[in-house]
């Protein structure tokens, strides 16, 4: 078994996606660990990708993600790591395979909808980030 974080991001949320991309998680065998809806802080935001704080788009990207509520999530299943990156497509949705909710549903690589953890250390900070032991079911 293994834990990711997910994020339902303001784009899907304002898209009224929330049940589509949670039943989907569901239908592809993921377990729902924890899970909570959360309008992030600049600094929030900021904290979460600041693995990107250099690169061009940071301040657009904080900027669309504290635009308005999201949906934080704690996913639990074998290989859930690589299953969710593999169900949300990749980042440009122009490039993602059919029948991934980035295809599916996103309209640009900046508002794409979802964002799921890229490896195990990631992933251990990501849950970390917004969830503590005791929320994680
Ligand atoms: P992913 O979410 O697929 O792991 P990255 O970690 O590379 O993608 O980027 C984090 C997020 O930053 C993306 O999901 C997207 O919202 C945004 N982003 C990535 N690249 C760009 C870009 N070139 N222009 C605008 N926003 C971007
Ligand atoms: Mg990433």
């Amino acid at each position: 078994m293994e834990r990711t974080l997910s994020i339902i991001k303001p784009d899907g949320v304002k898209k009224n996606l929330i049940g589509a991309v949670v039943k989907r998680f569901q239908d592809e065998g993921f377990k729902i660990a924890a899970m909570r809806m959360i309008h992030m802080s600049t600094r929030e935001a900021e904290g979460f990708y600041y693995v990107h704080k250099e690169r061009p788009f940071f301040g657009s990207l904080t900027d669309f993600m504290t635009s308005g509520p999201s949906v934080v999530m704690v996913l639990e299943r074998e290989n859930a790591i690589a299953k969710n990156r593999e169900i949300m497509g990749a980042t440009n949705p122009a490039d993602a395979a059919e029948g991934t909710l980035r295809k599916q549903y996103a309209d640009n690589i900046e508002n794409n909808i979802v964002h799921g953890s890229d490896a195990p250390e990631t992933a251990a900070f990501e849950i970390g980030y917004f969830f503590k032991g005791l929320e994680i079911f």
